[in-house]
């Protein structure tokens, strides 16, 4: 039977705002556990741009968005976070007043007393290519995340894209592979130009195949999933594989959100109120670019008040009887000596 995980808060979200309400929440003595889709931590900044600099955080003229991500990592570190990733936000169900089970998609559940939605945008979701079809064979052949390697151990792979996903695949996924054919639709790739080099001297060696041209079609056949190629230069192929890894990028949508009972602006957004950042359940709170309130700004900054103000009422939850007294970090040794410095 699982482990129930029992801790002060969840944070559904490992985003910038995710991770500075670790912060916040950890000056007031509440531990969290983080839970997000991805494979890595960061949300937004990381995944979609990490090399991009941003320049409106206050204080910091300049920073990229994984080099905010690194940085909120060690401002959080003297508060020892656990972070569940690639994992994702099933269910938010209320056992007790306030407490909340919540389970993941892989059967994981938690015990807390507060919930901190930071999910952003929703989940990502992969781009689906447009092959007639294709979600015939989503989840049997036809995979757009890599969860495990060793479940491509000695496969034969045929990953389709052109970006630094596919990429990074072709290259973490070659040594293990029966055999790979990395396809896309020219011979321009928007990857890290060190990736593409890599890949390329892999095709000079012979170890893996590079195929110019789009997939128009997929069928199960006797030797596997048989995917057909149109090449660029418009002849017709068919290769086959044991399994198919389309990288066309990510989408966001809200996901398992929108059924945890909470009420919703414009069927997308949750709605909290702008003193506390608490949704319609009391105990459920909303911060980032998930919530809404008249006047919000999806900015980073934004979030960061949010969660201030989220964990003064969320320590009245986990410390019913404890009164919370206002301090800055500059003055206070109490402070001091959680963050380690005094
Ligand atoms: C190209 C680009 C440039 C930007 N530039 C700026 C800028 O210059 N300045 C600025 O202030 N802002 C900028 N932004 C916006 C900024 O990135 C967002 O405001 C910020 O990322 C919001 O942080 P968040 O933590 O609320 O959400 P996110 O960063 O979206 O993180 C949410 C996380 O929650 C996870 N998640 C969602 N649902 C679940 C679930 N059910 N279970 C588990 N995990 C879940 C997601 O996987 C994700 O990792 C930019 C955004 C983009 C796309």
């Amino acid at each position: 039977m699982t482990e129930t995980i029992k801790t002060d808060v969840l944070i559904v979200g490992a985003g910038p705002i995710g991770l500075f309400a670790v912060f916040e929440l950890g000056l007031l003595d509440m531990k969290a556990h983080l839970v997000d889709i991805l494979d890595k931590i960061g949300g937004q900044c990381a995944e979609l741009y990490p090399e991009k600099p941003i320049y409106d955080v206050p204080a910091v003229p300049y920073i990229t968005g994984q080099g905010l991500v690194d940085e909120l990592m060690k401002q959080i570190k003297p508060f020892g976070p656990t972070f569940h990733l690639n994992e994702m936000i099933e269910s938010i169900e209320r056992i007790g007043d306030p407490l909340f089970r919540v389970t993941t998609d892989r059967g994981k559940i938690f015990e807390v007393k507060v919930v901190v939605i930071a999910a952003g945008g929703g989940s990502f979701q992969p781009k689906r290519p447009p092959i007639p079809q294709i979600e015939d064979h989503e989840g049997k052949s036809v995979f757009y995340a890599v969860r495990r390697m060793e479940d491509f151990r000695d496969k034969r792979l045929l990953i389709v894209g052109g970006g630094d996903s596919a990429l990074d695949w072709t290259l973490n996924l070659q040594p293990i592979a029966k055999n790979l054919s990395l396809l896309h639709r020219r011979d321009a790739f928007r990857a890290a130009p060190d990736s593409v080099n890599k890949m390329k001297a892999l095709v000079a060696d012979a170890k893996m195949d590079l195929l110019l041209g789009q997939v128009s079609g997929l069928a199960e056949g006797s030797d596997g999933l048989e995917a057909t190629i149109k090449r660029d230069d418009g002849s017709v192929i068919t290769v086959s594989c044991d399994a198919m890894l389309p990288f066309f990028g990510l989408t966001m949508k809200l996901g398992p959100v929108s059924k945890w009972g909470l009420d919703l602006h414009n069927d997308e957004l949750i709605l909290v109120d702008t003193e506390k950042f608490e949704t319609n359940v009391p105990g459920i709170f909303a911060v980032g670019d998930i919530n809404w309130y008249p006047g919000k700004l999806k900015l980073i900054l934004s979030g960061f008040h949010e969660v201030a103000l989220m964990a003064q009422k969320a320590h009245r939850y986990v410390y019913p009887d404890k009164r919370l007294v206002f301090q800055y970090t500059t003055s206070s040794t109490s402070l001091q000596k959680k963050l380690g410095v005094a």
